[in-house]
Parts: C-alpha cells; sequence; structure tokens
C-alpha cells in the first residue's frame, strides 16, 4: 500500500479493488479521442476505475476516509460493476483489524464510497463493520439519498448507512466541521449538491481527499467532468476554488478512483495546463 507522513499524521492508501466503468460515462462529454490518450479501454469501451480509501493515523486515533464498494451488491448491479471486495482483506494484510477503527468518514453516500460502511450477517441482519468507529457522513447527502431522482436512485443502497443513522452511530454533517484536530470536511458541490472532502492537516502540511469532484488524475482538466455529475458547471466552479487553494498551498490531492495513481500534486505548467506530479 502506498504509505507517506503528512506532518505527524501518517496516510495509507487501501483498495476495495478495481471495476470497469464505462468510458464514455466516465468522462462526460469529453471525446474518446481525447480521453483514450490518458487511459486505455478494452472492447466494450470499459476503463478501469479504483477504489481508494484513506487510512489515516493521527497518532490518537485512526481514521478511514471511504469505504469502497463492499461486498453487498444485488446480482444485477454485480454485472455491471463485478464486486472486488477487497478493502478488509487488504487492511488485515497490513495489520488494521476493524476494531482499530475509530472513525470512518464518507464523503458521499454513492454504493462506490460506503460499501464496507455495514456487513450482512448470516442471520440477514445488517451491523457495522467498524464496530467501535464513530461514523460521519454529509447530512444532505443521506437527506438526498431518501428520495434520491430516478436518474441516480441506482446509486444508493440504504442498508449502508440508515442502520447506523438509526442506531446513532453515523452523525450527520453539516460541512465545514472539524472532526478531529487536523481532520475536517469542506462541500464542494457538482458530482452531488452535498459532497463533502476530507481535508488533513499537520505540521504545516495540507492532503485532501476530493472525491469525486475529480475522480482520477485523469480527470484534472477544468472541464473534464464525469458524466455521473448531477451539476456539471457546479462541478466546474467548485474545481477552480479547490485548485485556488491546493495549487498555491500545494496540496496533495488524494484521487478516489484513479487505480495507478492514488495521490499526486496538482499543478499548472506555463501554457495553464493542469499535470499531475506523483507523490
Ligand atoms: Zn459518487
Amino acid at each position: 500500500m502506498p504509505s507517506l507522513t503528512l506532518g505527524d499524521f501518517e496516510l495509507t492508501i487501501f483498495s476495495d479493488g478495481i471495476y470497469p466503468l464505462d468510458g464514455g460515462a466516465f468522462f462526460g462529454v469529453v471525446p474518446k479521442i481525447m480521453w483514450s490518450r490518458k487511459v486505455a479501454s478494452d472492447d466494450r469501451n470499459y476503463v478501469q476505475a479504483g477504489l481508494n480509501s484513506l487510512l489515516i493515523r493521527t497518532g490518537k486515533q485512526t481514521v478511514l476516509v471511504e469505504t469502497g464498494m463492499g461486498n453487498k451488491l444485488s446480482e444485477r448491479m454485480i454485472k455491471f460493476y463485478g464486486q472486488p471486495a477487497k478493502l478488509l482483506t487488504n487492511l488485515t494484510a497490513a495489520g488494521v483489524a476493524p476494531a482499530d477503527i475509530d472513525i470512518v468518514i464518507n464523503t458521499h453516500l454513492h454504493f462506490d464510497h460506503c460499501g464496507w460502511n455495514t456487513i450482512r450477517g448470516k442471520d440477514g441482519k445488517i451491523a457495522p463493520t467498524f464496530p467501535r468507529a464513530k461514523y460521519y457522513a454529509p447530512e444532505g447527502e443521506w437527506q438526498y439519498a431518501r428520495r434520491p431522482s430516478e436518474r441516480d436512485a441506482i446509486s444508493y443502497i440504504p442498508e449502508n448507512y440508515d442502520p447506523l443513522v438509526e442506531s446513532g452511530q453515523m452523525t450527520l454533517l453539516k460541512g465545514a466541521e472539524e472532526i478531529v484536530p487536523g481532520i475536517s470536511v469542506k462541500t464542494f458541490p457538482g458530482h452531488t449538491a452535498h459532497m463533502q472532502a476530507v481535508i488533513v492537516e499537520s505540521g504545516g502540511l495540507t492532503a485532501c481527499y476530493i472525491s469525486d469532484l475529480i475522480p482520477t488524475t485523469a480527470h484534472i482538466d477544468l472541464t473534464w467532468g464525469m458524466s455521473f455529475d448531477l451539476y456539471p458547471l457546479q462541478t466546474i466552479e467548485s474545481r477552480k476554488q479547490y485548485y485556488a487553494k491546493a495549487i498555491a498551498e500545494k496540496w496533495l490531492t488524494v484521487f478516489t478512483h484513479d487505480p495507478k495513481v492514488p495521490w499526486a500534486y496538482v499543478e499548472k505548467d506555463e501554457a495553464g495546463k493542469m499535470q499531475a506530479r506523483p507523490a
């Protein structure tokens, strides 16, 4: 697993695996002749997408940002996306047990971001995967997920969050809140109305899990949004806001769906073109 030190914090990427996504859907209105220079597709036009979770050890808490796709997909969804379900195995292999996680943060509640929040037991009952953890997710996302539009209803699986909200184990966030010292959330609308990035600061350094606002290093151009974005013009505005801080202050950007480069520094070259410099 890729790992680095950020001030006093230790950051590690854990993957829930790789899954196939339609290349056209992944790159929105960008013509294939352009995106195919950056990303390879197969004969069905699928490209590979990663499922990167970020583990932060602050010295006091162990914090997991995003929980991948999990293992509760329906047969129909497995036909489209497979179900790699590797996150727990990868955590265990690195000596991280589910009970070691103190805090889980979801940037939004699409199925490929909060899938391992819960597991279904043999008795069919849903239980938290991380028994001791306090879970956090944006309140606006949860409200929306209760009555999603026809367009993206398939992206929400209530078992991933409703039982945690009901039991009080999940706290719903308004945005711009500090969860523990050095770890806070900020709303960046575009992909959804309420998606929150997770900002990690220690020793004068900053990393940001920007989630589906900029899903991979191939999407760093301002206008290369996904067709999944509910508010594409807002995605561009939020990216402008993000880059104004992240480029100027040399933030490390964590890419949720990049199968090869989970984090990088986004920079602008002399011609004004965005570049991702690997960490
Ligand atoms: Zn999403």
